[in-house]
């Protein structure tokens, strides 16, 4: 039995890799010279970037699993401790953003009125039930509109870089909707979920010392499991081959159709794991099933741009904490950005600053479009205006996605479903990757491994 993977990135390698780890043929199929999609680290004058993600919550098994299987958990680099301090750049200045109730009661990130109707939160009502709700209209009920605008927006920024009104609650932050549904309130279903957890794990030996999860990497960054993967696979992942054309092969198997620098050549396998972005997986479909194409083709996918300012040591000094976010309300032009040198320093030789700026998103798409000197002025003057960088970067560096986060907007949950269904009509037909079931980097890595499990244990059509 042979499969086919379609797309390098971290998904499809993932399911690639536990797929013939267990036994059965599998191949990856990458369109691109180079496997890890969005994920990669570049490393030049001293500076290691990322193209893509930054980090990952060293807390998902399933990452943990992966790490160890490819011997790479002795080479997760945790983050400096300062990583735990975050900043919001709100009311004209930078504010630091309270990490536990007693600091939210003396922070500033907020006016005392917005403050007062966080507290509201104890009080606020449960919403419509089955209602797939925007994240604005969820926050606004149980924070108010400034804790919406401010605080929430600068928790979806960091992982969806979208739009707060557009985005749906239930698709981006499931356990919100739990925990309304389960206390009414999320303070309250906050409290008793931190008793409950206190009663199943006493301290003492043998209990977990991090239920959260430390902020991650690997020795030499991410690049380092995308290249492990790839290393594991050997020729069975193959680059330069674009997947043009999908069909069925007599006898139920599948035909697929691979463009590899211009030359065409037909591929068939036992089953496909379409795991290249939605808008790709819709026009492989289209020519079998106009419904599924058309459910694929509805997911939207915002623009980003990571610009990478590396200064040599002593030209400006180190900022402290993760990094910042930037509310729409501030009328800025960038998202928000990395401190990569204070979270990772090993990130840096010779003790330099490095600053990754994201820039366009759900809300400044038309800014991705900008060429790189011009992103790179742009990276300059907003943090020049925002955080007091005005020394000259020795080092710059541009990665840019036209079509870089999937957007789980209001309806995603109904569309998943239907897309479900949708692929019980193909049997052998699959989809996995950031577009469906979670963006980050252990979702991506928990849904492939899980996907890849239910094709060997045969429980997956
Ligand atoms: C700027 C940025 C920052 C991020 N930061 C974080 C972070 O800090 N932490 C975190 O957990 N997550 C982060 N994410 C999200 C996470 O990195 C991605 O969701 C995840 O890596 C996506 O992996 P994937 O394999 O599903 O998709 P992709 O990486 O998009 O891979 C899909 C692959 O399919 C290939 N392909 C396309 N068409 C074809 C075809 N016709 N034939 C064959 N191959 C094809 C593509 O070339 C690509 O290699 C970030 C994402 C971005 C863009």
């Amino acid at each position: 039995m042979t499969v086919a993977v379609v797309g390098g990135g971290i998904s499809g390698l993932v399911v690639a890799w536990r797929l013939r780890s267990r036994g059965m043929d599998a191949v990856v199929l990458e369109a691109t010279s180079r496997l890890g999609g969005v994920v990669g680290t570049h490393v030049r004058q001293g500076f290691a970037v990322e193209t893509g993600p930054n980090s990952f919550l060293d807390r998902e098994p399933a990452t943990r699993e992966l790490a160890a299987a490819l011997g790479l958990e002795d080479r997760i680099r945790a983050a400096d401790v300062s990583a735990k301090r975050r900043y919001v750049y709100t009311r004209g200045r930078m504010r630091s953003v309270p990490a536990s109730p007693p600091a939210f009661l003396k922070s500033d990130v907020l006016p005392a009125g917005a403050k007062l109707r966080v507290l509201g939160e104890l009080f606020s009502a449960r919403g419509p039930e089955g209602v797939d709700e925007s994240l604005a209209d969820f926050g606004r009920r149980h924070l108010g509109r400034t804790a919406t605008e401010v605080l929430l927006d600068a928790v979806q920024t960091g992982i969806f870089a979208g739009d707060v009104e557009r985005l749906s609650v239930g698709a981006t932050f499931p356990q919100l909707v739990k925990l309304e549904r389960e206390h009414r309130s999320l303070i309250l279903g906050a409290i008793r979920a931190q008793r409950a957890q206190r009663k199943a794990l006493p301290p003492g030996p043998g209990a977990p010392a991090k239920l959260g999860g430390a902020l991650s990497t690997f020795e030499g960054g991410l690049g380092t499991l995308t290249g492990a993967l790839a290393t594991a696979l050997g020729d069975a992942a193959r680059v330069g081959a674009a997947v043009e054309g999908l069909t069925r092969a007599e006898g139920g198997g599948w035909r697929l159709s691979v463009n590899t620098q211009g030359q065409r050549a037909e591929l068939d396998a036992t089953r496909v794991v379409l795991a290249a972005p939605a808008y790709v997986a819709q026009h492989l479909v289209r020519p079998l099933d106009d419904a599924l194409a058309g459910l694929l083709g509805g997911i939207d996918y915002a623009p980003i741009a990571a610009v990478h300012l590396g200064f040599a040591a002593g030209t400006t000094p180190a900022p402290d904490g993760f990094g910042f976010l930037v509310p729409p309300r501030e009328g800025r032009r960038l998202l928000g950005a990395i401190h990569a040198s204070t979270v990772f320093p090993f990130r840096v030789e010779g003790g330099g600053v490095l600053y990754t700026c994201m820039v366009g998103g759900a809300r400044r798409p038309e800014l991705v479009a900008l060429d790189e000197a011009q992103l790179v002025t742009l990276a300059r003057e907003e943090l020049a205006a925002l955080a007091g960088v005005d020394a000259a970067p020795s080092f710059t560096q541009v990665f840019r996605w036209p079509r870089g986060i999937p957007q789980y907007q209001v309806g995603h949950l109904a569309r998943m479903d239907a897309i479900d269904a949708a692929l019980a009509r193909w049997p052998g037909l699959h989809l996995t990757g950031n577009a469906y079931k979670g963006v980050g980097l252990n979702d991506c890595i928990r849904n492939g491994l899980q996907l890849a499990d239910a094709l060997v244990d045969g429980s997956a059509r």
